[in-house]
């Protein structure tokens, strides 16, 4: 899909691309992103699914949005993503997914019918003493603050350095109704990053006025693996993919050539096995890894779960990356290590 001139390119499919017959796709990671980028190669690429490989370090797909069921703990999942209107590349994604519950329909026209028939919203959002409905709750009581707000949409990244929300709002600020709604919505603090808060305000200014309601948020019939993930792999599988799980992608080595990468081997551990890929002119390879799964551990009904520091995939694979070159991330190295 294509957005740069409205609806007109929008549907139109791409041509096939030149040489797509001898060349096979390498993903890291089974999280959406990866498996969104193995949909679109297939459906806009016009690649044939079986020389695309995916490698997961974990036995389950989804990322951050897997869940199973662990017969000591119950149902795990990650959480539950909020979504909405403006998901343009995964909503033109799933109306390319055929719906596992519905014959003949996509996951999208499953999701936005159950939309239509139930909607999100909240009668209450805010309480207090134990459960008294705040009065006001519905209006974002900012009164003169709310020049606050223009303002820094109005003012450039750049300008506002590394400031904090705290110093750069007023206390009154704070005091409103729209400072709750938003830090609770979009998990912010007062000591984080304004020009974070900033790039938010941005993304999501459309969500301004579903906020006191929560009528801006869409959600699945069931957790997010059973609605969302379950569907991409049926797809996948399908197409004939090659899914590899309990495969850790651990480095991959690149050469540089003038102001190319070229990505030239895959350093894969299968169940504790080292294997090397390598690679030609005609491969091509797609980092996916997110963080999210990252250093997971598990608690229960009746134990929190446990702080660690160890690292998996994700951040082993970034750190031999960074180890080749400044351009993979050198802050996200130097950050990390110091
Ligand atoms: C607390 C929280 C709340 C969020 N809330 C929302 C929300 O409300 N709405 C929303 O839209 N988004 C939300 N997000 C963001 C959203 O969940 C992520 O952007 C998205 O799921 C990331 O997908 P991904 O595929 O990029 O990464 P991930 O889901 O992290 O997947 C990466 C995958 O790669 C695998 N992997 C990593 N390294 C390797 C390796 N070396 N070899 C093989 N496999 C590897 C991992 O095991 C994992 O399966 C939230 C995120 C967090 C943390």
């Amino acid at each position: 899909m294509y957005y740069t001139s409205g609806n007109f390119e929008a549907f139109a499919r791409p041509r096939k691309p030149a040489g797509v017959d001898k060349k096979s796709a390498y993903l890291v990671g089974s999280g959406l992103a990866g498996l969104a980028a193995a949909v679109f190669l297939i459906r806009d690429g016009q690649m044939a699914g079986d020389r695309i490989h995916l490698f997961e370090e974990l036995p389950l797909a989804g990322g951050s949005l897997d869940g199973i069921e662990k017969p000591h703990l119950g149902f795990v999942t990650r959480g539950g993503r909020e979504m909405e209107n403006h998901f343009e590349c995964m909503w033109d994604m799933y109306r390319s997914i055929p719906s596992l519950k519905i014959p003949g329909a996509s996951y999208l026209d499953q999701f936005y019918w159950l939309d239509k028939d139930a909607s999100n919203s909240s009668n209450c959002c805010l309480i207090y003493n134990r459960g008294n409905w705040v009065p006001d709750d519905g209006m974002y009581t900012l009164g003169k603050q709310s020049k606050e707000l223009v303002n820094l949409i109005m003012k450039t990244e750049e300008s506002l350095g590394d400031q904090t929300i705290e110093e750069f709002f007023s206390d009154a600020f704070f005091e409103s109704n729209f400072w709750i709604y938003w830090a609770t919505m979009f998990s912010f603090e007062k000591w984080h990053s304004v020009a974070e808060m900033r790039r938010y305000a941005m993304r999501f200014i459309h969500h301004i006025d579903g906020l006191p309601d929560f009528t801006s948020l869409k959600f699945n019939k069931y957790n997010q693996y059973d609605s969302m993930v379950k569907p991409i792999l049926a797809y996948l599988e399908e197409h004939g993919v090659d899914i590899q799980y309990e495969s850790k992608v651990t480095n991959i080595d690149v050469a540089f050539e003038g102001n190319k990468k070229v990505a030239k081997a895959l350093h894969v551990t299968v169940a504790g096995e080292a294997k090397v890929i390598n690679l030609t002119e005609d491969d091509l390879v797609f980092v996916t890894n997110g963080s999210i799964t990252e250093s997971t551990t598990y608690g229960s009904h009746f134990e929190v779960a446990k702080p660690t520091k160890a690292l998996g995939g994700s951040w082993n694979l970034w750190e031999s990356l960074a180890a080749q070159s400044d351009d993979f991330s050198r802050g996200l190295l130097q950050g990390f290590t110091g």
